[in-house]
């Protein structure tokens, strides 16, 4: 143990992750929180019969296949975990017709085909694009990020899609599907792509 001792002020998340580290390479650590339990924002309290719990619903990172696995892996025994893996992920409404962000890239595509046929060429092509975006090869990357930054361009519906689809890919592990998805990701957010698919 290092005779350095480092001061962590509040006890969420991050403070607990950071004296975890550094106790694991062998740093001394105290915490100081001003609340009376840790946990921050995500924690529970009980008041009367009741129990508040403010706590994380939904986790990135539960796939063992997917990047961040690895990192709650060494702070927690992931398979000591029970999750629960809902069918629907989220859901956005526009102009009243509501669409559901099915975890299930084949459920995705149906219901996308259910509501805009006249897409289906390109929504077709969003299982294929997740599958292509851990191949390394230059041109490769480069083709996926095209694909599906245009097909994100062409429509409000698509480019919901399309960034959805990047923020599954972002949790890969892999280098390719990190850039592939913040690249996708910054542009199809971008104040003038939302504006001309709005007009
Ligand atoms: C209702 C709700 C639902 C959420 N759901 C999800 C979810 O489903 N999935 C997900 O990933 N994330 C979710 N989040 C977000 C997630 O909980 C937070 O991003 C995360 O807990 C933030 O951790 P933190 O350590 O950065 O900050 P905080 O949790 O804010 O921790 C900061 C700590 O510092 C302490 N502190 C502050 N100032 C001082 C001081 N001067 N001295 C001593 N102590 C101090 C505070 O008391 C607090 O304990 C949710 C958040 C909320 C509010």
């Amino acid at each position: 143990m290092s005779d350095k001792k480092v001061i962590i002020i509040g006890a969420g998340i991050a403070g607990l992750c950071v004296g975890s580290y550094l106790q694991m390479n062998g740093y001394n650590t105290e915490i100081f929180e001003l609340h009376n339990t840790p946990g921050g924002l995500c924690t529970s309290w009980e008041r009367g019969d009741y129990i508040f719990d403010g706590c994380i619903h939904s986790l990135g990172g539960t796939n063992p296949n997917y990047n961040l696995y690895k990192y709650w892996n060494e702070l927690i025994n992931m398979e000591d975990l029970e999750f629960k893996f809902w069918d629907v992920l989220g859901q956005f409404e526009e102009k009243g017709t509501i669409v559901k962000i099915h975890s299930d890239p084949e459920k995705l595509k149906n219901e996308l085909l259910s509501i805009a046929p006249e897409d289906e060429k390109f929504i077709k092509l969003f299982p294929l694009i997740i599958q292509g975006a851990t191949d390394k090869r230059n041109f490769v990357k480069k083709a996926v990020n095209w694909a599906l930054r245009n097909i994100g361009k062409r429509n409000l519906n698509l480019n919901k899609a399309a960034v959805n689809t990047a923020k599954e890919i972002q949790q890969l592990d892999s280098k390719a599907a990190r850039w592939i998805a913040s690249d996708t990701i910054r542009e199809l957010e971008s104040e003038a792509v939302q504006r001309r698919i709005k007009r």
